[in-house]
């Protein structure tokens, strides 16, 4: 028989692996409620429509990476990011009528037909925050910080920050046009998908990877030509801002990024080239500060990122968290099976995990399973110690045994583990 495997760019998380997701998870929880942010939890179908009216019909995503299908008529698609369901929910429950500023984040799933390679995959998960009713810059540039001292948390070396401002709709649409002429003339020499571009999306252009388009775009007038005097207040303030916070930044006039309702304020978190190759883009942000509205609710400016997990767990240098449970009992004989279930329940009353291996088996193959879960104690059960009212706590680490009494062991070995140094503590090892 042929074995079932899963879908091309969705991949297993496997138990051995889980570890390092849940301190990344942690730690960004941990950095948005230190900033205020809720956690919010939206569908991982929503209709299709929310995300072509938001993300933009000429875009990748909408175009071709969408995971779309009819239901009885009604067109649903897998959610390729959060910000659009997380607008969708802010309107439809009229949160801006409850509170003037909303500040939520997210972790989840998102699915888009990509091309998979190393850091580009079809589900792939993302952390990522919004903040409705502010409109900045002194949230944006608190919302890049917040991205900074968290990837420090997670050991990320080599991050660079690059931002940019689109300014508003009339600045975009302005700069398209120029972009535009600018291009017309030179159309021959770009790159095929470019050339097409002009007529859809001619800012996609900007970030293409193709060395002639680039070579093309050499002397293009920059979106800063276009903004006018609020969007270059607001840029220089969030520059400004940043650099009290004493976050480094480069301006970078080109960036777009891949979807449309973006205003003012983007940004972008690349990490070490060498480690995550062409996806060194961890995080992208920006501010959207039309979506509310297009959503059919108030005019509410609004700004968000994502960051990539799976981008950010290549990129940290975070071990995995320790031991599996902190005691193991091990019952020699049938008749000290159930002392051992008593005793292991017992263990786990008082807080201590344990696992218990009622499979029976030698002395050596369970210490052989207690060593490979990480306990840092194995209680030994066997009929002489039933009959003595005792158990044998062997210390893992410190290859000792002692025998201890039935009575006192589980206050004995909570001292024992509570004392432990874990294997890996709350900072990086
Ligand atoms: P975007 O939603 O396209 O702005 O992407 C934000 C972040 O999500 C990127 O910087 C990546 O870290 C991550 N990301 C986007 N697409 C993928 C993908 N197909 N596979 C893995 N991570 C992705």
């Amino acid at each position: 028989m042929t074995i079932l495997r899963g879908v091309k760019g969705m991949n297993d998380i496997l138990p051995d692996e889980i570890g390092r997701w849940h301190r990344v998870e942690k730690a960004f929880a941990r950095a948005a409620s230190l900033h205020g942010f809720r956690e919010v939890r939206t569908p991982y179908l929503e209709p299709t429509p929310l995300f072509v009216r938001t993300i933009g019909e000429a875009t990748d995503v909408v175009e071709k990476e969408m995971y779309s299908f009819s239901h009885h008529d009604e067109p649903l698609t897998l959610r390729p990011e959060g910000t659009a369901g997380a607008a969708r929910a802010f309107v439809e429950h009229a949160i801006h009528g409850k509170e003037q500023v909303s500040r939520w984040y997210y972790v989840g799933p998102m699915f888009r037909a990509e091309r998979p390679q190393r850091g580009r995959y079809r589900q792939f998960y993302q952390a990522g925050a919004e903040i409705f009713g502010d409109a900045g810059p002194g949230c944006d540039a608190e919302m890049i910080e917040m991205l900074v001292t968290f990837l420090a948390a997670i050991g990320v070396p080599g991050v660079e920050v690059l931002v940019n401002s689109l300014g508003g709709a009339d600045a975009r649409a302005k700069y398209k046009a120029a972009l535009v002429t600018y291009l017309e003339p030179k159309k021959g020499e770009l790159s095929a998908e470019s050339q097409r571009r002009l007529g859809t999306n001619p800012l996609r252009i900007l970030d293409s990877k193709s060395p002639t388009d680039q070579a093309a775009l050499d002397g293009a007038p920059t979106i800063h030509e276009f903004l006018d005097d609020a969007d270059r207040a607001h840029f220089a303030a969030l520059q400004r801002h940043l650099t009290a916070l004493g976050t480094p930044f480069v301006v970078a006039p080109k960036l777009v990024r891949g979807l449309d309702y973006y205003t003012r304020t983007l940004f972008e978190i690349k990490g070490a080239k060498e480690k995550l190759g062409a996806g060194d883009t961890l995080v992208g942000g920006g501010r959207y500060d039309g979506m509310v509205e297009e959503l059919g609710g108030p005019s509410v400016p609004a700004i968000g990122f994502a960051a990539g997990l799976e981008r950010l767990l290549i990129a940290s240098e975070l071990t995995s968290e320790g031991a599996v449970v902190d005691a193991f009992v091990a019952p020699l004989g049938d008749a000290a099976i159930d002392h051992a279930l008593v005793l292991g329940r017992d263990l786990r009353a008082a807080g201590v995990s344990c696992e218990v291996d009622a499979r029976g088996g030698s002395l050596k193959s369970q210490l052989r399973r207690a060593n490979s879960v990480g306990a840092r104690v194995a209680l030994v059960v066997g009929d002489r110690e039933v009959a003595e009212g005792v158990v044998q706590v062997k210390d893992l680490a410190g290859h000792t045994q002692e025998s201890v009494a039935r009575a006192t062991v589980v206050s004995v070995v909570t001292e024992r583990v509570r004392s432990a140094v874990p294997a890996a503590s709350d900072g990086r090892s």
